[in-house]
């Protein structure tokens, strides 16, 4: 075996060492509440059997959404965001970056694409050797695209993307609401202990440790629980969070927010009743993403995408869709949120210049010529 694949097998392992820390901390939890707590110390049987239910209910869910978020794969682009063959080539002769870019203008013209570089050029991942779709970023730890890559995270061994970010949601939500009633029912059982009020024995241990665990991680989890939903109100990831999407007429942080209902309903889906369960209700396919600068008119046939303000590349206008693309623009919900963005008039005439609508595509190869 090569040291390197040593190495990455070594990698891979330690990496469960936070999320084999919680799932010790969690049996732990559920031994010291339902033994120690609920069968040794509780006198009242109503009382056990209220708290026992309680307990189960929170510690089920949190247990299947914390399960969906670790074992649920991050989501990578589709095939049509490969180059074909030939310039995948072309492109890895091609010693000059200008021409390169070339290459995947000419490739990115299939592609419902909006975002650039900061330079303005197409997002092209080297490792994966795919075009970037829109919010989806190289993962150095995963060693993969992931779409709407929010943030890899150690606590899940896992990168938290369009395929499982509900899920993370909800894994904060759960577990905040499991560490919450812990400590609100431990409490009084808590003081009597401390009081002296209860005997000394083996359950004081760990009705005291249960206490403090259960309020430190509530301290913890509630601050990253409100900025992720904060997060979710305004339709960004962490990583956009940090640094805004470049679209043509610039970064703009706001470039996917649609408004807090819809925004919400692009994580959480358009059904109230499965909002609260770790099943996948998100909207879109996560390779493109409906955003507050673009339009598209299905009865046209062609879109144009706008090089960035600082390329001195000219407005590159597409063809006639691709199978590909039809397919990922007729995607009901991008249609659906751009109609309906446009209806509830939050949709800017100003900047639905980002995308015009052209008929003719000779346009094209002209300009994308006359630039190389
Ligand atoms: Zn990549
Ligand atoms: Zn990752």
């Amino acid at each position: 075996m090569a040291p390197t694949h040593v190495l990455r097998c070594c990698q891979r392992g330690l990496a469960w060492i936070p999320v084999i820390f919680i799932a010790l901390v969690v049996c732990w939890s559920y031994y010291a509440y339902v033994v120690e707590l609920c069968i040794f110390t509780i006198p009242s049987n109503g009382e056990k059997i209220i708290y026992m239910i309680f307990f189960h209910l929170s510690f089920v869910m949190f247990v299947w959404s914390y399960w969906k978020t670790i074992f649920t794969m991050p989501a990578n682009p589709s095939k049509e965001f490969c180059l074909p063959k030939a310039e995948k080539e072309r492109y890895e002769k091609e010693e000059r970056p200008e021409n390169q870019q070339e290459i995947l203008w000419r490739a990115a013209t299939s592609l419902p694409l909006y975002t650039r570089t900061g330079g303005g050029a197409i997002r092209y991942c080297d490792r994966c050797q795919v075009i970037k779709p829109d919010r989806c970023h190289h993962c150095s730890a995963c060693d993969m695209c992931v779409l709407k890559m929010d943030h890899h995270c150690p606590w899940v061994n896992n990168c938290v993307g369009f395929s499982n970010y509900k899920f993370f949601i909800l894994f904060l939500a759960y577990s905040l609401v499991y560490c919450l009633f812990i400590a609100a029912t431990v409490l009084q059982y808590f003081i009597k202990f401390w009081t002296n009020e209860l005997p000394d024995t083996q359950a004081k241990f760990h009705v005291l440790f249960l206490f403090f665990v259960a309020a430190m991680f509530c301290i913890s989890i509630l601050s990253l629980f409100s900025y992720h939903l904060w997060l979710v109100g305004k339709n960004r990831s962490t990583i956009e969070a940090f640094r805004a999407p470049v679209f043509r007429t610039g970064s703009d942080k706001n470039g996917f927010s649609l408004g807090f209902r819809k925004n919400i309903a692009q994580v959480f889906g358009d059904q109230k009743k499965y909002w609260l369960l770790p099943l996948f209700t998100s909207q879109g396919d996560g390779l493109t993403f409906p955003t507050r600068l673009v339009s598209a008119d299905p009865e046209q046939g062609t879109v144009t995408l706008n090089a960035a303000p600082n390329n001195s590349a000219a407005d590159i206008s597409v063809s006639p869709l691709s199978d590909s693309q039809n397919r990922l623009l007729s995607n009901d919900q991008h249609a659906n949120s751009v109609e309906d963005h446009m209806a509830d008039g939050t949709f800017k005439p100003a900047e639905s210049e980002a995308v015009t609508m052209m008929a003719e595509n000779e346009a094209v190869t002209i300009s994308m010529e006359s630039e190389s």
